[in-house]
């Protein structure tokens, strides 16, 4: 029984160490047919021994400064030491990503997870850890970073690239305009000037002929520079950049004091409505060229309408622009007087509309339109703080309007505010004419002289101001805006009323100048001629400014 029971314990025995070592050759048969290093280390991490595997860490003492200068990439080394302290203090899983360096030398990738075995008091007995290669995985991510990366680039590079044709697209579309702008006036004026040329040619042949009849070229010639002049006011008004006078002004005052024109200009198969709004509020604005802009914009009414004709009617509305309705039109919230022009003609395409204020584009035949209305409206509205618009419907018909900034206060006040101060009427009243054009000088003084004036001249601000330091009688400066020397028009005016209060002031200014020195509004008492102006025009406003 004993015997027997000795044989079997050692049967028992032999089984289990068969057992075990069948384990154990398991276990090393799983681990050596695996691509992963098994390791083991010690509680503390001191010592780890690689048990099996591909080599990925030769032999291992353990994550010492030593161990990690030799095995660990430079950059995962403190990332390494961070997880393993992370892992013995929270005595969980180790688990990191790290490069290791192989037996070749060379860096590869590693999955590395350790787990915690604890004795039966719970004290960490030793760490049972994998380490597999991810090498391929690792360089598939950075194969795919890199393509995305690339990607990225290369979408980053084509939208630079369509950006940049764009704006060689929007440059060369300008460049169109420009020339086109600059071809219509090229031609516009050689025709002007072939009219002009040729009629001093004429009068020259004349003359030298001994012969009479010059006249009709004189007027020709003088018919040529004032469609010239009409060209330049256009041009000017388009580029925002025309003398301006505004003003208050009644719109509807205004309109009906034009109506008649309107009814003879339109023709009598086109039936006219004004429709005034009443309390219009007033509008501070320069009138004749209002007139001018809804002449134009009536004339478009009518050759929409031609040949059948229609009805045309311009109203009148105030108009109170919220942020919104505001930023819709491109103006600053506030009070707006609105004047509309419709008609029942044609309409407009949605490509005209969108071109209908570009200067010289025109879709009526050569020799009809100019292309120069819309385009003159539109600087003159932007110019006077307002904005233009067209509502239009293909065959039904077209509404212009105009959004003109309200004027706060009275025409009363304002006629109060511009009183004049008495001057002394009289002969012998003297001008001074400031401009560094000796031919303008001359003719200028030529005509005051002859109207009864007597006239002082200088070229330039400085020769100016000395006559009028000196304690000469000047009743009125004439001046040109722009004069050589460093001092402009203005100034010269400004400095002359400081010490001569009431001396009158008349601007005579080819363009820009007026905005260009920032005075957009004129003083009372300061008037402005705009160039070229006839002569006896000039005179007449000497007159009309001397005997106010
Ligand atoms: P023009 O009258 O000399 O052609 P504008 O600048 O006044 O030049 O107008 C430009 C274009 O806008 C016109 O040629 C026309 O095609 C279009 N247009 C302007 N006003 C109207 C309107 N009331 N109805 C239809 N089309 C218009
Ligand atoms: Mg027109």
């Amino acid at each position: 029984m004993r015997v027997q029971s000795v044989l079997a314990m050692a049967r028992v025995r032999r089984e289990a160490d068969v057992a075990v070592r069948r384990s154990e050759e398991r276990l090393r048969a799983l681990v050596s047919a695996s691509s992963t290093v098994v390791y083991r280390m010690s509680a503390d991490w001191h010592e780890m021994l690689e048990l099996e595997g591909q080599g990925l860490v030769a032999d291992a003492e353990g994550p010492d400064a030593a161990w990690l200068a030799r095995y660990v990439h430079p950059d995962d080394q403190a990332q390494l030491v961070a997880a393993c302290r992370r892992a013995i203090a929270g005595r969980s899983m180790f688990e990191l990503e790290h490069r290791v360096r192989r037996l070749d030398g060379t860096f590869g990738w590693t999955l590395s997870r350790a787990v915690p075995l604890f004795d039966a008091d719970g004290r960490i007995v030793e760490w049972f850890g994998a380490a597999s290669d991810i090498t391929g995985r690792k360089r598939a991510e950075s194969a795919l970073r890199d393509l995305n990366e690339t990607l990225e680039r290369r979408v980053a590079l084509e939208s630079a690239r369509r950006a940049k044709a764009e704006d060689a697209l929007r440059q060369s579309q300008k460049m169109e305009a420009i020339g086109q702008l600059s071809g219509g006036i090229a031609h516009d004026f050689n025709n002007l000037l072939g009219a002009v040329g040729g009629c001093f040619e004429l009068i020259a042949r004349r003359m030298a002929d001994g012969r009479s009849g010059a006249e009709r070229y004189i007027s020709a010639g003088q018919d040529a520079v004032r469609r010239a002049a009409t060209l330049t006011q256009r041009l000017l008004a388009f580029s925002r950049q025309q003398t301006l006078d505004p003003k208050p002004t009644d719109a509807n005052r205004l309109i009906a004091g034009m109506e008649e024109l309107i009814r003879r200009t339109v023709g009598t198969n086109i039936a006219v409505e004004v429709v005034g709004t009443g309390g219009l509020w007033l509008t501070t604005v320069d009138a004749p060229q209002l007139e001018s802009s809804l002449l134009n914009l009536c004339i478009n009414a009518r050759d929409a309408m031609a040949p059948v004709g229609g009805r045309l009617t311009v109203a009148t509305d105030n108009r109170w622009l919220d942020e919104r309705a505001a930023r819709e039109r491109d103006l600053a919230p506030g009070q707006y007087v609105a004047i509309c022009v419709t008609d029942t003609g044609t309409g407009m395409k949605p490509e005209v509309v969108a071109r209908a204020f570009d200067p010289f584009f025109t879709t009526k035949p050569i020799g009809q339109g100019t292309g120069l209305g819309l385009s003159m409206v539109y600087g003159f509205v932007r110019q006077s703080g307002g904005q233009v618009r067209i509502y239009s419907e293909e065959a039904k018909g077209t509404t212009v309007c105009l959004y003109l900034p309200r004027f706060i206060g009275t025409l009363e006040e304002r006629a109060a505010a511009e009183a004049p101060s008495a001057v002394e009427t009289g002969d012998g009243e003297t001008v001074l004419v400031v401009d560094d054009e000796p031919a303008l000088r001359m003719l200028i003084g030529d005509v005051l002289e002859e109207n009864g004036y007597h006239v002082l001249a200088a070229a330039d601000g400085a020769a100016a101001l000395s006559l009028l330091g000196s304690d000469l009688r000047i009743d009125l400066l004439i001046t040109d805006v722009g004069l050589p020397g460093g001092m402009n028009g203005h100034q010269v005016a400004d400095l002359a009323r400081a010490s001569r209060p009431d001396l009158k002031v008349l601007y005579v200014t080819g363009f820009a100048e007026i905005a260009v020195s920032g005075h957009a509004h004129i003083e009372p008492g300061m008037d402005v001629l705009t160039k070229p102006f006839e002569i006896t025009g000039l005179a007449a406003k000497v007159r009309e400014i001397l005997e106010r």
